[in-house]
């Protein structure tokens, strides 16, 4: 599987907070790599940074200048565009497509900030809605992930399996258990 979260137009200082979520959503719910484009935001990245370090994994994060540039080209070179959007055809019906594309292509999840471009609807291979209202980048993501996934990412087995980092939390019925590896290197 090769999945990528672009974050099309990032804007300071207001997408600060939902941007970085945008990125620590796509990585633990199973994508690859996360892309932004819009304004430039080391502080962004350096936080998601920080996570992949401290918990694991091989997440990767980058920053492109041009956004349609980059998927018209990342198009050009086979993968699949699905542009997140409250006026798209709801998942449910393109579900089973994506599922069998995922294991075979990239496949770039598209998610806006500001008003989203006309091109981006023409330029994506599929426009698909995540409940028919309008709400959040971050839940949208969350929700195609899951499908995409399959709910693998919700399982123990998947965590261990693709982070792997120096903190780990152990399930707990009640309260807080953290292996955090940073302590024995005390
Ligand atoms: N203000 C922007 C505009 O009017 O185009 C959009 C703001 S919206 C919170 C930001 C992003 O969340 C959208 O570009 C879309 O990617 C995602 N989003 C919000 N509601 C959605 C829905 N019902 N289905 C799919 N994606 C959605």
């Amino acid at each position: 599987m090769n999945i990528i979260v672009f974050r099309l137009s990032h804007r300071l200082p207001r997408d600060e907070r939902a941007t970085t979520h945008v990125g620590l959503v796509g990585r633990a719910f199973g994508a690859d790599e996360f892309v932004y484009s819009g304004q430039k935001d080391e502080k962004m990245e350096l936080a998601i940074r920080r996570v992949v370090e401290n918990w694991g994994g091989n997440f990767r994060v980058s920053y492109v200048e041009d956004g349609i540039k980059w998927l018209k080209q990342e198009k050009r070179n086979g993968a699949c565009i699905v542009h997140l959007t409250m006026y798209g055809i709801p998942l449910s019906e393109y579900e089973k497509r994506l599922l069998e594309l995922v294991e075979k292509i990239k496949v770039i999840l598209v998610v806006g900030g500001e008003k989203v471009p006309y091109e981006i609807y023409h330029l994506a291979d599929f426009n698909i809605s995540i409940t028919l209202q309008p709400h959040s980048e971050i839940a949208a993501l969350a929700v195609i992930l899951d499908r995409m996934m399959k709910g693998k990412e919700l399982d123990e087995s998947f965590d261990r399996e693709r982070f792997g980092g120096r903190i780990k939390i152990v399930p707990q019925e009640r309260g807080k258990k953290v292996i955090n590896l940073f302590d024995d290197e005390k």
